[in-house]
């Protein structure tokens, strides 16, 4: 599988021109090799050329690291340096001559400046050619997707357990956190459970605010499963009844993001699936209370290609997988979202989260 990977980014190189790309610790070095290194100060480099060889020069300390994760099964010729060695005069000396080199977009700066002084020409940032290979999901990552949805939503169709007026936000972020853990997860990436106003800021996280009764509940939560692969789910909930407008916009939300998500399909623009959602919540007066985007792709990264946002004209694609996630956000008073993960089939889009899309009262 890696070797294939390693193979396509090849070909890509070719047809935008460029001979090598470089790729340090990211998510884009995991899908390329299996390697999960860690992003330190030491740099681990893996550099495919356009004829599809591969090399990764690693610190000799993260050697057996890098043959523990198999890098030299996929054909990755191995290099490493010790700490008194110029790692980047080392590897261009196996590289050779460099002409048109990228790097990987979250390269840090100055490891990116290192190598464009050993290389002696100018780097470019990887951009498209990473993503478009990593957006379209093969069946088993569409699985794995699955796989974290349901986790996820089993910790959603928890959350009367936790959830009640007269804790606070904090008490109940730690106990989601643990459930996502025990829903499968191996690590927590995020718990936003924002009560009250604070639902009207879309990344609030949690604060010592105390969940009073009938006031509604934003709970964005997400994690990392074994696979590698990420949960992103928002459902919005209130302990008790929740006042009579707030209702009557929650509904105009479940129909934007169903239509959004029904009109979702291979063939169609990113931008499109926005504006779906988009529209009904304009046509009811909560365009201005809409301040993002309606989506983001998953994977390996919470958030990666493709975007759902006016301006991106690309057109889904069978395998790709990305949320659609309208909300409201009105400042001083309350929000809601309603965001689920979907991946396009041949004709469609399967959903990876299958908790309801109502307005849970707890
Ligand atoms: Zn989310
Ligand atoms: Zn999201």
């Amino acid at each position: 599988m890696f070797k294939q990977r390693i193979q396509r980014v090849a070909e890509s190189l070719s047809a935008s021109g460029n001979d090598f790309i470089f790729v340090t610790p990211s998510a884009d070095l995991k899908y390329l090799t299996g390697y999960e290194a860690l992003p330190l100060e030491r740099i681990t480099c893996l550099a495919i050329n356009s004829q599809g060889h591969a090399w990764m020069i690693v610190p000799a300390l993260e050697r057996p690291a890098a043959v523990a994760a198999k890098v030299e099964d996929s054909g990755i010729e191995l290099l490493d340096w010790q700490e008194t060695e110029n790692p980047y005069a080392k590897f261009m000396d196996v590289l050779g001559c460099v002409e048109a080199p990228l790097v990987n977009n979250l390269m840090w700066v100055e490891k990116a400046w290192k190598l464009q002084e050993a290389i002696g020409k100018p780097v470019a940032l990887a951009n498209t050619v990473l993503s478009d290979i990593r957006e379209i999901k093969s069946a088993a990552e569409i699985e794995a997707l699955h796989e974290a949805g349901r986790a996820i939503d089993a910790v959603h169709n928890q959350m009367h357990l936790w959830l009640r007026p007269g804790r606070t936000e904090r008490e109940v972020g730690r106990d989601i956190a643990d459930a996502i853990l025990r829903a499968g997860h191996e690590t927590v990436d995020f718990v936003i459970v924002a009560s009250g106003p604070n639902g009207a800021s879309p990344h609030h996280e949690v604060s010592d605010r105390v969940i009073g009764a009938n006031e509604p509940v934003v709970v964005d939560i997400g994690g990392t499963m074994h696979s590698g692969y990420c949960s992103d789910s928002t459902r919005t909930y209130v302990c008790g009844t929740a006042p009579q407008q707030y209702r009557d916009y929650y509904a105009v939300l479940q129909e934007a993001q169903q239509a959004a998500v029904e009109y979702a399909r291979p063939g169609v623009s990113c931008e499109s699936v926005d504006m779906v959602a988009r529209n009904i919540l304009k046509d009811h007066g909560l365009g201005d209370y809409f301040i993002h985007r309606t989506g983001h792709g998953i994977g390996l990264e919470t958030h990666e290609e493709p975007y759902i946002v006016s301006g991106n004209r690309n057109l889904l694609r069978e395998g790709h997988a990305f949320s659609i996630e309208p909300g409201f956000y009105i400042p001083n008073k309350y929000g809601a979202r309603i965001e689920d993960i979907v991946t396009c089939s041949a004709t469609g889009v399967d959903n990876a989260n299958n908790t309801t899309h109502d307005l849970v009262s707890l």
